[in-house]
């Protein structure tokens, strides 16, 4: 599996650093709060896991699953939901966790379904973000790094449903994707 990485971009270091400082900023930022963290699926789930427990509140965990890509590298542009939420996010302060912002569609349509179910405030942690892919305006709120436009896997990310266990995050060798 490793040997499948042409370069590592952000390392297990680097991630657990940015678990801590986003942890610490959002302890502080909805301490008289109530957050509901939702976890979009399957991406957040190793940054989720770890960013969660540096958060010092109490507060709920749920998750949804939604795809714009259907395999391969290139997102292709319409949001469905695979798997809804089984809570009611009414009057709630919702956080959502991502693992990577790229042409901002999914966040986006997410964003406007939440507003529209009723929730008291919406706003995003992402553990990457890729502000040259956009497609859509938007800001996260929080973001763990930024990188440059390249399709990376790791820590939740997936090349076709694999690699999403690499402790880190890096760039596949391009032989992996002509191979098929
Ligand atoms: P967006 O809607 O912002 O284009 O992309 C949202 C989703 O596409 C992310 O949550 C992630 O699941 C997937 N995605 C975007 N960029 C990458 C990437 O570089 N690698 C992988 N594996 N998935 C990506
Ligand atoms: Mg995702
Ligand atoms: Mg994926």
């Amino acid at each position: 599996m490793h040997n499948d990485i042409a370069q590592i971009l952000v390392s297990e270091q680097e991630i657990k650093e940015i678990c801590v400082k986003l942890g610490k900023q959002l302890t502080k930022d909805y301490q008289n709060k109530n957050p509901l963290l939702v976890g979009l699926l399957k991406g957040c789930m190793p940054f989720m896991a770890d960013l969660s427990r540096q958060i010092d509140l109490k507060f709920e965990m749920a998750y949804m699953s939604v795809s714009s890509y259907h395999g391969g590298i290139a997102s292709s542009g319409d949001v469905k939901i695979k798997m809804d939420l089984d809570i009611s996010i009414k009057g709630r302060d919702v956080l959502i966790v991502e693992d990577i912002v790229d042409t901002a569609n999914t966040i986006v349509t997410i964003i406007e379904l939440f507003k529209h179910r009723g929730a008291a405030s919406v706003k995003m942690v992402t553990l990457l973000d890729k502000p040259d892919g956009r497609l859509r305006e938007y800001q996260p709120e929080y973001v763990g790094r930024e990188i440059p436009k390249a399709f990376v896997v790791g820590y939740g990310l997936d090349y076709n449903e694999l690699y999403r266990n690499l402790p880190y995050v890096g760039v596949l060798k391009p032989e992996i994707y002509n191979q098929k």
